[in-house]
């Protein structure tokens, strides 16, 4: 049994991948070539974003967005510390300064009190707050209705780091309609991942479009040796476009596989474990099945029961931020952050893909049923 299988999903679709790979060899447009352009459109199709644009990584469409809202030194911008470290990396290479909120202790994502805390602590600081970055962890949507509300009576600016969530649903509102930018990654174990590095960023504003159309190749203006402000080397290959545009045209049924699957997982196991709760009106993509143990159990040894049976896991994450070295030396909401730290120390992440087979999920809940 794989924790996510890559290769049945190849399997698939093997076929159409390889005569995608056969066109772009066929055309030599490597670089920007036609099917990044096919794939930005079917970006929009999927999820109604009115722009679409694609980049080399997750990681650098957080620093598009960013760079976009033109954050700079002295400027704070509100992050969990709960996540995976490109949601903060990206901050500090900018001069500014991430200040880290803890997470409500059902869905795992941003707690608005202290999103508030940590907002009134910046100023405090002698920081200007400017950008909140949201995440959809495990594929779960975060609390936006609060978040939108602070966001705005705040005067900030919303960055909905979506690495993990593309594909989920809040209250009707697609990943990538929501935020000033939505931010996704096309990292293979996400969701809708591709064969290598590759990202992509959404957003409403036609302006802010144009800017990150710049900003991901150089800073180009309208002539490509004028250049007209700084940017980056941010493209996503051609042969990782199109291979993306065979695995959207099946993304759609396997949301909804993995969303059985969750189901299936939760109906069985909600009454030895902490399943994942998914608040009415949300879908979540399913990025990650994550429990944890009640009062009482060893994360440990239910792993390592789980090993000795087949059924391999994984943690994400061992350590929230806010207590790794290169992130220790930045603000935290004033009154800590006890619900990043406890989860950290007892959450674990069960085998989950579109093409886990009934027989799969049912070694894994009786393996989970023998040993808690
Ligand atoms: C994976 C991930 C990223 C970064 O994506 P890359 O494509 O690996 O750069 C950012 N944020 C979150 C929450 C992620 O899970």
């Amino acid at each position: 049994m794989q924790f996510i299988d890559l290769a049945a999903q190849q399997l698939r679709i093997k076929d159409k991948i390889d005569a995608r790979i056969a066109q772009v060899l066929e055309h030599g447009g490597y670089i920007m070539g036609p099917e990044v352009g096919e794939l930005e459109t079917a970006l929009s199709a999927f999820c109604g974003a009115k722009h679409s644009l694609t980049c080399a990584n997750g990681t650098d469409a957080l620093l598009l967005a960013l760079m976009a809202l033109n954050v700079r030194t002295g400027q704070a911008v509100l992050c969990p510390s709960f996540t995976f470290a490109a949601t903060a990396e990206v901050v500090p290479s900018l001069g500014a300064v991430p200040v880290f909120v803890d997470c409500d202790p059902d869905t795992y994502n941003i707690d608005p009190a202290s999103l508030e805390r940590g907002i009134a602590h910046a100023k405090a600081l002698g920081l200007k707050p400017t950008v909140v970055i949201s995440v959809d962890l495990f594929g779960l949507p975060a609390d936006y209705d609060a978040i939108e509300e602070i966001v705005v009576s705040e005067g900030l600016k919303l960055i909905s780091d979506s690495a993990q969530g593309f594909g989920g649903v809040y209250k009707g509102r697609q990943s990538g309609t929501i935020g000033d930018f939505c931010t996704t990654s096309f990292f293979p174990a996400k969701p809708l991942g591709c064969y290598g590095d590759g990202g992509a960023l959404f957003t409403e504003d036609d302006e802010a479009a144009e800017l990150i159309k710049s900003y991901r190749v150089h800073g180009k203006g309208g002539h490509k040796y004028d250049n007209q402000r700084i940017g980056m080397n941010s493209r996503l290959d051609t042969l990782q476009a199109a291979i993306l545009c065979e695995k959207l045209a099946i993304f759609a049924d396997e949301l909804e596989r993995r969303n059985a699957v969750a189901q299936r997982y939760s109906s069985a196991l909600s009454n030895i474990l902490t399943t994942p709760h998914v608040p009415d009106g949300l879908v979540s993509s399913w990025a990650q099945y994550t429990v944890r143990p009640r009062e009482g159990q060893s994360r440990e040894a239910i792993m390592e029961s789980l090993k000795t049976a087949g059924v391999p896991t994984a943690v994400y994450y061992p350590l929230p931020l806010h207590m790794q070295t290169a992130y220790k030396g930045f603000p935290t909401d004033p009154n800590g952050l006890p619900v990043s730290e406890e989860i950290a120390a007892k959450v674990f992440s069960l085998p989950m893909h579109p093409y886990l087979t009934a027989q799969d999920q049912d070694k894994v809940i009786s393996a989970l049923h023998d040993c808690v």
